[in-house]
């Protein structure tokens, strides 16, 4: 994605089909962490955003099991936002790392599908399958993220 916020939405629509199993905050969170790096390196460093390493499987793995220990660590504070907004979602450790795992590898998946520079199987540097979908992936992303949205929004105009 050329946005990481566009990342979001397509996470929410995980969220929202296996709500039941996956933490949102963990899923929302891993979805965008990936670039964090990118986003170091566009404001301040002017190096390559996407990193090899986080925009991998590998660095998929680990970032998200570092998004899945800070959401248990803030696990009390996000129930309160989410039972403020009458939003159900499971904070069991399970679902908290299934989402932030889920997350992490969303953004992967979704990167495949729109950049030539994503080597998800780092450190092997090629890209077997990666697929040309640019435009279709692009505006599914945006039309979710518009989705997610103004179901939030929604949540919050309810409370
Ligand atoms: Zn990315």
């Amino acid at each position: 994605m050329p946005l990481t916020p566009f990342h979001l939405g397509p996470a929410f629509i995980l969220w929202y089909i296996f709500k039941k199993h996956i933490n949102l905050a963990g899923l929302l969170f891993g979805s965008i962490i990936v670039d964090s790096k990118a986003a170091v390196c566009l404001i301040f460093l002017g190096c390559e955003t996407h990193d090899p390493i986080f925009h991998s499987f590998f660095g998929a793995l680990w970032l998200g099991i570092v998004v899945a220990v800070i959401v248990l660590l803030l696990c009390s504070h996000l129930k309160n936002i989410t039972t403020s907004l009458k939003i159900d979602d499971n904070y069991s450790t399970a679902a908290i790392f299934s989402g932030a795992l889920l997350g992490t590898f969303s953004h992967i998946v979704l990167d495949i599908c729109t950049h030539s520079n994503i080597f998800a199987f780092w450190p092997i540097y090629s890209q077997p399958f990666s697929i040309s979908f640019y435009w279709f992936v692009q505006l599914f992303a945006i039309l979710t993220t518009i989705i997610a949205i103004l179901w939030f929004v929604n949540k919050v105009s309810q409370k």
